[in-house]
């Protein structure tokens, strides 16, 4: 018989009861030290005291109004993200998925508000992500995800990543603009080049199309700037945000320039839940840990002292590890041996990551893990690989 919660995840069977910073209990007394951070969103730890204090405060006063009336814990986080960014508005909603739906519903309404409602079409990228719902799965475009449930949503064309010539092939009189993770998360920690950044801008320029960022997983100071694309330069016309935008908090972000948002005016887009002051109240908790000097420094520093250690048990491991990569606190291990293998043997030290496409392990832990976190996640991820060492040493002897 079905069990009453929908088993639609293949489930650990761990059961956490509390955590602090990047460590995670089990009800059962164990620890574990948590370097997938609830996929990439528990950004300032668990258990942080700033945001549970803000949450408890702002519950007790009020969680919910509706859009119909203002909410001034909104505008403030949407003047914050605007301060800080290219964006010149904001929309808030609940989730990564609801975030990229309303980038693309924002790109396609201005071409529609401009005289072109034929364009419509959205390139995307090979191993890209950009959530579960029906016209972010045809974003996505990945065949897996899109069986059985219907025809696509059209007006989605992937091209491979990294490669101008065929994004610039793929332009047409019906081309809308580009949605693209600068660092795939899903796909396997796969970065765009800076360089192809750089092209995608001067591209959309060129052709008079938007250029849209899914920044929710690389974005939030992930990678050591507010946004991934910073590191580029450039500035996208349109972003989503969401996971370590509430650190825990279901909450996300279109953050937009007023050319492309301008033309979602009252009774085109909307939500109920979205940008509600509990909501807010979490996002502007989460704001003032990344936002506050030096931070975003230290993830810098963290992520790179991260990087030299995996890099370094790449090489003493080279039949469990191919390569390390990502930047900040978005890397990953490419693997050898299946990933799900390598993901067990950490957890069963006690170390917490995530699987991604193309057979990486997905290291994104809290952005405040300290030395000493990353000492023992290190010594953990060697004794891990060590273990997995006899079950290779076997496969090769077959
Ligand atoms: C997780 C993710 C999404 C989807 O977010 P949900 O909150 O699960 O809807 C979209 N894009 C990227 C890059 C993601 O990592």
């Amino acid at each position: 018989m079905i069990s009453a919660l929908l088993p639609n995840y293949n489930r650990a069977p761990l059961a956490f009861e509390r955590g602090e910073g990047a460590w995670l209990w089990t009800t059962d007394g164990r620890r574990f030290l948590d370097f997938g951070a609830g996929i990439a969103t528990a950004s300032i730890g668990h258990g942080n005291k700033h945001l549970a204090d803000a949450i408890a405060a702002q519950a007790h006063k009020v969680m919910h109004v509706s859009n119909l009336y203002r909410i001034p814990q909104a505008e403030m986080l949407a003047q914050r993200l605007v301060d800080a960014t290219f964006a010149d508005t904001v929309f808030f909603c609940n989730s990564g998925a609801e975030a990229n739906e309303g980038m693309i519903k924002m790109m396609r309404r201005a071409m529609f508000a401009n005289g072109h409602p034929e364009r419509y079409k959205i390139i995307c990228f090979e191993g890209a992500f950009h959530g579960r719902t029906l016209a972010t799965l045809a974003a996505t475009g990945n065949h897996h995800y899109l069986e059985g449930f219907g025809p696509p949503v059209e007006g989605f064309v992937h091209v491979p990543l990294n490669n101008l010539n065929a994004v610039r092939n793929a332009i047409d009189g019906q081309t809308a603009g580009i949605m693209i993770e600068p660092v795939q998360g899903e796909g396997g920690i796969r970065s765009a080049d800076i360089q192809f950044m750089k092209d995608l801008r001067s591209t959309c320029d060129e052709f008079g199309i938007f250029l849209g960022l899914d920044e929710i997983q690389c974005g939030m100071g992930r990678t050591g700037k507010l946004f991934a694309h910073e590191w580029a330069g450039i500035e996208p016309d349109v972003l989503s945000a969401a996971k370590g935008i509430g650190g825990g908090f279901p909450l996300g972000a279109v953050l937009a320039r007023e050319a492309v948002g301008k033309y979602l005016v009252p009774g085109t887009h909307g939500t109920t839940y979205g940008g509600n002051p509990l909501a807010c109240t979490a996002g502007n908790a989460v704001l003032d840990v990344i936002l506050a000097p030096g931070f975003l420094d230290e993830v810098v520093r963290k992520g790179n002292a991260l990087m030299a250690g995996l890099k370094q048990i790449a090489v003493d491991f080279p039949s469990v590890f191919e390569a390390a990569r990502g930047k900040g606190l978005i890397l990953g291990l490419k693997c050898v041996i299946p990933a799900g293998e390598v993901q067990a043997a950490f957890t069963a030290q006690g170390l917490m990551t995530v699987t991604a496409g193309e057979n990486v392990l997905r290291i994104v832990p809290p952005l405040v893990i300290t030395d000493s976190d990353i000492a023992e996640a290190l010594a953990m991820m060697r004794r891990g690989a060590a273990a997995c060492l006899p079950d290779v040493a076997k496969v090769a002897a077959q």
